[in-house]
């Protein structure tokens, strides 16, 4: 595995706070949440610019440090949702399967940041993904198996090829979705052999990447995710809105076309979750419903994705599209043009009513 683990006092600090950052309170950062980025991350990253948004996302900051009392180390309960290790188990028709819980690259931002990592809830054994796939196999409401963690692309060739085959086997999981950075972040781990090893019959294979600034697509990296798609893997993605690193509409919409031109299907856009230490990433929901907006003026539809929260409470996703229609007293509706003006819609008029009302 091409990664560079950090801990404690060999962690390398952000630029962007080289008077603030000391050494000490690295330390006590990396004593508290993993650190870790890929050769491949750290060459991205540029030394002369002290807001560099790849070293944002994975070099350790001392406001880490501050967490708001809103702020928690579950910050979606997944704890109350899941029933055994390894199981989340939020909606009816899919469940989340995390067999690791470690990453080539620890995201500062990560909402799993207090279970992830070298000192986090550790990998199933045997004994335990037996019991979480018998989990699955016995409620046959589960259509959708979603691999996540950790990263679940540090999986052996072996140990993915027989994950899917155990999960196609059971009539009822129809999709197998696995949710990575691993093609941008260590490219080379995608090699046709792991491609092939997500592929089973009886069942179809997705893939979510993670990746939150253009610059990440590196012809490497472009490479491993063709690996995948001329596999004929499917790929959507998912990213999160984040402070200086893609809360500018022209970084977003340069993330949004490299997906697309990657042959990736915009997903989601997750507003940053309550996990603590990360007020200094996340941006308001205002501002990220700015962003959306122009998003949508700017970009072809297939550059579209749903910008979504994860309730604190677990209840779910819920989509913070802005709103494009709205009603009018009169029972009409209008419609947001580009140009920002509301107008009204036509079929209002064909039924007589003033659509302006
Ligand atoms: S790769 Fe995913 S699970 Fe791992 S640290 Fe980043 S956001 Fe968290």
């Amino acid at each position: 595995m091409n990664t560079r683990l950090n801990r404690a006092a060999d962690a390398p600090h952000n630029p962007s706070d080289d008077s603030a950052n000391d050494a000490a309170a690295l330390a006590a950062v990396a004593a508290r949440y993993a650190v870790a980025i890929t050769p491949a991350m750290e060459a991205l990253i540029d030394p002369s610019d002290p807001d560099d948004p790849i070293a944002r996302q994975f070099r350790p900051d001392k406001r880490e440090l501050d967490s708001l009392p809103a702020e928690r180390g579950d910050p979606i309960a997944d704890r109350p949702f899941s029933p055994l290790s390894g199981v989340v188990h939020r909606y009816p028709d899919r469940c989340l399967l995390k067999v690791i819980h470690v990453c080539p690259v620890y995201c500062r931002f990560c909402f799993r940041r207090e279970m992830v990592g070298p000192s986090g809830e550790g990998s199933l054994n045997d004994a335990e993904l037996d019991a979480a796939l018998g989990y699955i196999a016995a409620d046959p409401r589960i259509w959708e198996v979603i691999l996540t963690g950790g990263d679940p692309f540090l999986l052996s060739v072996r140990r993915a090829a027989d994950i899917t085959g155990r999960l196609a086997a059971i009539p009822h999981v129809k999709v197998v979705r696995w949710h990575t950075r691993i093609p941008l972040v260590d490219p080379s781990r995608v090699t046709p052999e792991f491609a092939t090893a997500l592929r089973a019959e009886g069942v179809a294979t997705w893939v979510a990447l993670h990746a939150n600034h253009p610059r990440e697509f590196t012809p490497a990296g472009a490479a491993a995710i063709a690996r995948l798609v001329d596999a004929g893997i499917p790929l959507v993605s998912q990213s999160v809105l984040l402070k200086g690193v893609n809360d500018d509409p022209g970084v977003l919409e340069a993330l949004m076309r490299c997906f697309v031109e990657h042959r990736v299907k915009p997903y989601y856009l997750h507003q940053g979750d309550l996990a603590p230490g990360t007020s200094h990433l996340r941006t308001s929901i205002e501002a990220g419903q700015d962003l959306v907006a122009g998003l949508h003026h700017a970009a072809s539809g297939l550059c579209q994705p749903t910008y979504v929260i994860d309730a604190p409470d677990g209840s779910g996703k819920a989509p913070l599209t802005p709103a494009f229609a709205r009603r009018t007293e009169a029972g009409g509706w209008l419609l947001l043009g580009r140009d920002g003006c509301w107008r009204p819609c036509g079929d209002d008029e064909a039924k007589g009513r003033d659509p302006l009302a």
